[in-house]
């Protein structure tokens, strides 16, 4: 069972480190951000709801967020192992996983934590691309597609997220500070996190993170 949380500030790289740990140990890749984009799209009920938090920088109800999780971690994909991007994030929401880990028998075993500078958080959101089709992200300056506003990897269109703006930003930034922040010292008082640089070279981070996820 290789069950990971991978934690960090918006921007630090989560979505994109996620996608490449997913893929390299053959684990489902949860993303709760992703999950309310989609259902955006779709513009089900949960979209509606998630989406007037969203455009706020505001944290979706634990309530809601809690459910789906459970609901996700339940599905038979996941007893292998899956990693959490952007779950929890909040103390409630990682007293609930623990105890949804207990229940359907799949505890966390790693939270790999990814720390940035501030100030290149705010300049890698600002510059971030999203493909429309895959998710695959991009950056204006550092992670350019081979053409322009069209995904390399599915042909997508390339778009800014709603919420990528530097208003949403800072209230993004503040409740990461006010209520995402906490979990690095309530992880470390388990035990299980570990640090990394979000902000060296994402194959050099890559490595470093294999080096943690030996022997799984
Ligand atoms: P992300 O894609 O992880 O940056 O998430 C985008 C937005 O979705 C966040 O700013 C929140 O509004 C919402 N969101 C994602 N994950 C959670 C969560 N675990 N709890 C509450 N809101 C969330």
């Amino acid at each position: 069972m290789l069950s990971i949380i991978l934690m960090g500030p918006p921007g630090a790289g989560k979505g994109t480190n996620a996608k490449r740990i997913a893929s390299e140990y053959k684990i489902p890749h949860i993303s709760t951000g992703d999950m309310f984009r989609e259902a955006i799209k779709n513009k089900t009920p949960l979209g509606e709801l998630a989406s007037s938090y969203i455009n706020q920088g505001l944290l979706v109800p634990d309530e809601v967020t809690i459910g789906l999780v459970k609901e996700r971690l339940s599905k038979a994909d996941c007893d292998k192992g899956f990693l959490l991007d952007g779950f929890p994030r909040n103390i409630a929401q990682a007293e609930a996983l623990s105890k949804i880990g207990e229940e359907i028998k799949k505890p966390i075993n790693y939270v790999i934590n990814l720390v940035v500078d501030e100030t290149i958080l705010i300049d890698r959101i600002s510059g971030r691309r999203v493909c429309k089709t895959c998710g695959a992200p991009y950056h204006i300056k550092t992670m350019k597609p081979s053409k322009e506003g069209i995904c390399d990897l599915c042909g997508g269109e390339l778009y800014q997220r709603k919420d990528d703006n530097e208003e949403t930003l800072k209230s993004r930034l503040h409740e990461y500070h006010l209520q995402t922040e906490p979990l690095i010292e309530y992880y470390k008082s388990l035990n299980v996190l570990r640090d990394v640089n979000g902000s060296q070279d994402l194959d050099v981070l890559f490595n470093e993170i294999k080096e943690i996820l030996k022997g799984e």
